[in-house]
């Protein structure tokens, strides 16, 4: 068959940002393009995950806004917070999103479908809402992850995870959460904010694997101030129903908690299940994963691959850069591998954490000397608010090349620095590049270009004063 003989140029499957994002720039370069998604346009990210647990975190932050605002001299007369108002104002922002990603894609001349989709063979892809199969010249699989759950855990079907928490009729008067990663941590600060009684069971020694410690200490320090019970080094048992529908959780130290909502937050896994992969000759790894090149190809001739689908970096804008070089590749002539070098990325928690680049752990063991400056203050909002909250900043510096190899920021807008922090690392900045830019007064990012002389140094892997 002649690339003209097939339906589409391309076909893809699954429209969240990387498969939505793909389609839309691939139509705008004058190839014939269809996109299916079997639930809605816009994935995880948009419809139940970054965007409206963004929304969720605003509105979490307004009860100690109001109780800050005293000490500047106001004074907030009760505040009471209705959930359905936030669901349904969050819905609403939601569903227009979803327009956007679908106008977007037909607006460049692709078509949009709004079927499940299964590989059918090495070029062809079957609709199942349609009962038809398309064929394609290219086959770019995006369908994104699901939730994971605890197999064997006793009792697992009465928790809920991330896709059920954006859409509980009623607030929850208490919550467990299960996990100790991005999500359990980003949504016992949002349920805490928001009035939930919330406990976060983690099964390691503290939350946030993979992070730096500095800053990991720092926030669980900072969650329990207030008022999230963070229990470390246990994993539920069993999770059982009371007659009055809440659930009786069991704790590895054989402790029970009666909440109205259990929450896994383990971790996600590859939307692979039933797709056809292998009447296409795609080969996944032992966890689920589409095996892909440096290019995101498959080992099928005709199939690529991008996002959380495939097993590399799990965030949004990784998934969009693996998408747009895929199509740079693909349809523009210009073979683009993606990038994964230094990936700026933020847990938004309460205070945030921002973060490019290495841990001081990762770092000691690539560098044998390594110049450590940290810092720990009470923000200036602070010191009239009379809140207890630290902010952390710390940079780390190869001591040989005197290069940033990595920034950890706990702070009200940690997300928000680490993105400039990431331009910085990208660019090869050294401390020197830090200790010559101008501060900006008075900021709390100030202290990331002052502080002029290391706080400790790290030789061969020890820590020495
Ligand atoms: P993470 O991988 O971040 O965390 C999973 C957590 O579950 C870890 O604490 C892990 O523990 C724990 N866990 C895994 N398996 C078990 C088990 N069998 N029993 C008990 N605990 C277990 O996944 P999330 O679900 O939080 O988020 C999924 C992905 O989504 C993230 O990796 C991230 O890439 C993305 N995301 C990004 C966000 C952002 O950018 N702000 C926000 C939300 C999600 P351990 O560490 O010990 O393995």
């Amino acid at each position: 068959m002649s690339v003209s003989e097939f339906d589409y140029d391309l076909f893809v499957i699954g429209g969240g940002s990387g498969g939505v994002r793909a389609a839309r720039v691939a139509a705008s370069t004058g190839a014939r393009v269809g996109v299916a998604e079997q639930y809605r346009y816009g994935g995880t990210c948009v419809i139940r995950g970054c965007v409206p647990k963004k929304l969720m975190v605003y509105a979490s932050h307004f009860h100690e806004a109001f109780e800050d605002a005293a000490g500047f001299g106001w004074q907030v007369g009760e505040a009471t917070f209705d959930w359905s108002t936030l669901i349904a104002n969050k819905d609403r922002e939601i569903g227009r999103l979803e327009g956007l990603y679908r106008k977007g894609v037909v607006g460049a001349g692709g078509e949009v479908f709004d079927t499940r989709a299964e590989l059918a063979g090495p070029n062809s892809v079957r609709l199942l809402a349609q009962d038809r199969v398309v064929t394609a010249a290219r086959i770019l699989v995006a369908t994104g992850g699901t939730p994971s759950r605890l197999a064997g855990l006793p009792g697992g079907e009465h928790a809920i995870t991330s896709d059920d928490i954006f859409h509980l009729e009623r607030q929850p008067d208490s919550i467990a959460i299960f996990g100790g990663g991005y999500i359990a941590v980003e949504f016992a600060c949002i349920l805490a904010g928001l009035g939930t009684k919330t406990t976060l069971v983690y099964r390691g020694e503290e939350i946030l694997r993979g992070f730096d410690n500095d800053l990991r200490a720092g926030l669980h320090r900072e969650m329990a101030k207030k008022g999230i019970e963070v229990v470390c080094g246990h994993t539920p048992t069993s999770i059982g129903l009371l007659s009055d529908g809440r659930r009786e959780v069991t704790l590895s130290d054989a402790r029970t908690l009666a909440v109205d909502h259990a929450m896994l937050a383990v971790g996600r896994r590859p939307q692979t299940d039933g797709l056809g992969l292998e009447t296409a000759g795609v080969e996944v790894a032992a966890s689920g994963h589409i095996k892909v090149d440096e290019f995101s190809k498959t080992t099928a001739d005709a199939v690529w691959a991008v996002g959380d689908v495939t097993d590399r970096v799990a965030l949004t804008p990784v998934a969009i850069h693996e998408a747009m070089c895929f199509v740079e590749t693909e349809f523009k002539s210009n073979p683009t591998r993606p990038d994964h070098e230094l990936i700026p990325t933020a847990v938004f928690s309460q205070p945030q954490i921002g973060t490019v680049g290495l841990t001081e752990a990762q770092a000691a063991e690539h560098y044998a000397e390594l110049e450590v400056y940290l810092t720990e203050f009470s923000p200036m909002v602070h010191t009239l608010s009379g809140r207890d909250e630290k902010t952390v900043m710390k940079i780390i510096v190869d001591g040989a090349s005197r290069r940033v190899v990595g920034v950890h920021v706990l702070s009200p807008d940690g997300g928000e620095l680490a993105q400039t922090l990431g331009i910085a690392l990208k660019s090869g900045a050294t401390k020197d590049d830090f200790d010559r830019t101008m501060a900006v007064h008075p900021t709390a990012a100030e202290e990331l270009v002052t502080m002029y002389a290391p706080s400790y140094r790290v030789r061969d892997g020890k820590r020495v004063d």
